[in-house]
């Protein structure tokens, strides 16, 4: 029963075999990662963040990321596959594994973008230019990290959002996706930045990218669906965590999203049992912590409660 209000559909796009698996310190075999891709295909998933092609001396854990990009290619031709490409190497070799969709990574706060990729917002921004010159090929998107809040600098003023999003107008970029790096947003403050940059601009396809460092990212996406945005990154089992707080929660778990949308009336077109059972096997094969509630509800009593008073 949909409520007025919320659009019909939402996509999402499960980023766990690239933000989830970058954050687990054991190598999870190429294998494996190709069978948790397959289970997030079949279970109607129809865009995957699936590698991140960075330095492997970094994140040893991507060491695999042309192999995985081409198996995934080659199997899923109508997978929106998506790699993240930290500078113009990444894009260069991300291209040549025939990866289509390359999501290149700015951060909104000068502090972390040092941090994460050692240069300034402007290097960054000058190095977006130089990519989509040099890439005709790829349809390239821009992950605006820590658009909320810097785990050096405090709350992202929204100025900072604004001018790397004109930047990406200017180079015809209409695919952003804001990110809550740390997982430091309040519902509030979600809709306010996403009625921002959607009045400032109008053509943009937002992407919002949610981190449940402080348990606030299913309460951050409900406040955007309200808001008409109809894409979200979310990773299975809730992999990943946030390299400023050892230990916390990845992003919102995928599984525990499409619950939330699917029960609002909100069409994901994702079957939450098969998704599930892709996190069944995670338990069994990655060294990390399932932070998502649904692989427990399905497999415990709570389930069975459905028809009783
Ligand atoms: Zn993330």
């Amino acid at each position: 029963m949909k409520k007025t209000g919320f659009p019909d559909n939402v996509r999402i796009i499960d980023v766990g075999p690239r933000d989830g698996f970058q954050n687990v310190k054991t190598f999870i075999e190429t294998e494996d990662k190709l069978s948790i891709i397959e289970g997030l295909v079949k279970a109607g998933i129809a865009g995957i963040e699936v590698t991140s092609f960075v330095n492997p001396k970094a994140i040893p854990q991507m060491k695999d990321a042309a192999v995985v990009a081409a198996a995934v290619r080659e199997k899923y031709p109508d997978l929106e596959a998506i790699a993240l490409v930290p500078n113009l190497r990444g894009a260069d070799n991300a291209s040549k594994a025939g990866i289509k969709n390359v999501a290149y990574v700015v951060s909104a706060s000068e502090a972390h973008n040092k941090a994460n990729v050692n240069r300034t917002v402007d290097e960054s921004l000058a190095n977006l230019r130089e990519l989509v010159i040099a890439h005709p090929e790829l349809s390239v998107r821009v992950d605006v990290a820590t658009a909320f809040g810097c785990p050096y600098s405090g709350i992202t003023p929204p100025e900072n959002v604004l001018r790397i999003l004109k930047e990406a107008e200017e180079l015809e970029i209409t695919e952003i996706t804001l990110c809550d790096t740390i997982g430091i947003a309040n519902p509030a403050q979600t809709a306010d930045l996403i009625e921002l940059v959607k009045e400032k601009f109008p053509k943009m396809n937002i992407t919002l990218h949610l981190h449940n460092t402080r348990g606030m990212a299913l309460a951050n996406m409900t406040a955007a669906v309200e808001r008409g945005i109809t894409r979200f990154e979310t990773s299975i089992g809730g992999l990943g965590g946030c390299p400023f707080a050892p230990g916390s929660e990845g992003n919102a778990a995928t599984e525990d999203a499409v619950y939330m949308f699917e029960q609002m009336g909100i069409r994901t077109g994702i079957d939450l049992d098969k998704l599930v059972d892709v996190v069944g096997y995670i338990m069994e094969h990655v060294d990390a912590p399932v932070t998502g509630k649904m692989y427990k509800v399905k497999n415990s009593s709570c389930m069975n409660m459905a028809g009783n008073i």
